[in-house]
């Protein structure tokens, strides 16, 4: 059992396990090698540096200070976050238990470019299958997205109804071992999506050959979980792309904080950096306390 796991290993995740690892704290970084700071080739704003230094120098010192003050790295996706009396963090890989958590996952920001898409929103078209599954009972749903987080919204579907396509929009499958035998429980299609068609509801698919399937619901879980996937799964309230956090960058869920752009309208490495310690701070109170 971690006392905290951060998910994310940009500027924010990093920063925040610096004082949770000083604070003697068991602390685990998930995070992909992805951080937005990998495409800053020049930061002349950030604090402490006479030259110009490249975000992928500053990423690679801040990942071996937090390893050498004996923070655990490990480099995966995670998928979803359970509460239990703890939580539960299922990766691609694996799964881990801990007393808290700090989603320090960058911007949620995700492109996707097919027609009426947002028009069915809340009629047909959804972005949790936890929260919206039971509403699609013995009816026929698509998943939309390639990769691991599709196939777990499908199977959390699979307590609803069993007539399940994943809808990949055009794009390969990229599915890791954890999650690959889970495959053969779905209908696959690959086929480029053009629209979405109804009137009040979300009722066809079209697809860019001209074809078109009958759909009653549309669950969106396009490429990885992102911090308001999280959120809308642990009920975390979010102003529209942002995670609401109080002055200790606590969510309304006890044990959740939040910290970097996930969690700020300044998308900068100073303000990830502090809120990171803000976080950080506020478990390493928060563990002590329980
Ligand atoms: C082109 C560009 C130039 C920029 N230049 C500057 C600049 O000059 N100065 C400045 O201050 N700011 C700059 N920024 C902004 C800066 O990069 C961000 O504010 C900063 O990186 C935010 O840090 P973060 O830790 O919140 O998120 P990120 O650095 O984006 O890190 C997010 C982390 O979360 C991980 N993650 C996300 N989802 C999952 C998941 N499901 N499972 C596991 N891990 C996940 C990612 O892999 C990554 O490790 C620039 C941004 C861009 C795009």
């Amino acid at each position: 059992m971690y006392d905290v796991i951060i998910i994310g290993k940009g500027p924010a995740g990093m920063s925040a396990a610096l004082y949770t690892v000083r604070s003697n704290l068991r602390t685990l970084i998930i995070g992909k090698n992805n951080s937005n700071l990998l495409k800053a080739d020049k930061i002349d704003n950030y604090f402490g540096f006479a030259q110009t230094i490249s975000g992928k120098e500053l990423l690679h010192n801040g990942e071996m200070q937090v390893k050498r003050l004996g923070a655990e790295l490990l480099e995966d996706e995670v998928i979803t976050i359970e509460k239990e009396d703890f939580f539960k963090v299922m990766t691609s890989t694996g799964s881990y238990s801990c007393k808290a958590i700090l989603l320090a996952t960058g911007q949620p920001h995700k492109v996707i470019r097919i027609e009426n898409l947002v028009k069915f929103e809340g009629k047909g078209v959804s972005y949790c299958s936890t929260c919206d599954g039971f509403f699609y009972n013995n009816l026929k749903v698509g998943v939309l997205g390639n990769k691991d987080f599709a196939i777990h919204e499908a199977k959390e579907l699979t307590t609803f109804t069993k007539d399940i396509t994943i809808y990949t929009n055009g794009k390969q499958l990229e599915i890791s071992d954890r999650y690959i035998d889970e495959l053969n429980r779905f209908h696959v299609d690959t086929r480029k999506i053009s629209k979405l068609e109804g009137s009040d509801f979300l009722q066809e698919i079209h697809f860019a050959d001209g074809a078109s399937d009958n759909i009653d619901g549309l669950f969106v879980a396009y490429e990885s979980a992102s911090s308001i996937d999280f959120a809308r799964k642990l009920g975390i309230v979010t102003d529209r792309n942002t995670i609401v956090v109080d002055g200790n960058q606590q969510t309304n869920l006890e044990g959740v904080f939040a910290a970097g752009d996930c969690s700020s309208k300044f998308r900068q490495i100073s303000v990830a950096v502090g809120q990171g310690a803000v976080a950080g701070k506020a478990i390493s109170d928060y563990i002590k306390g329980l």
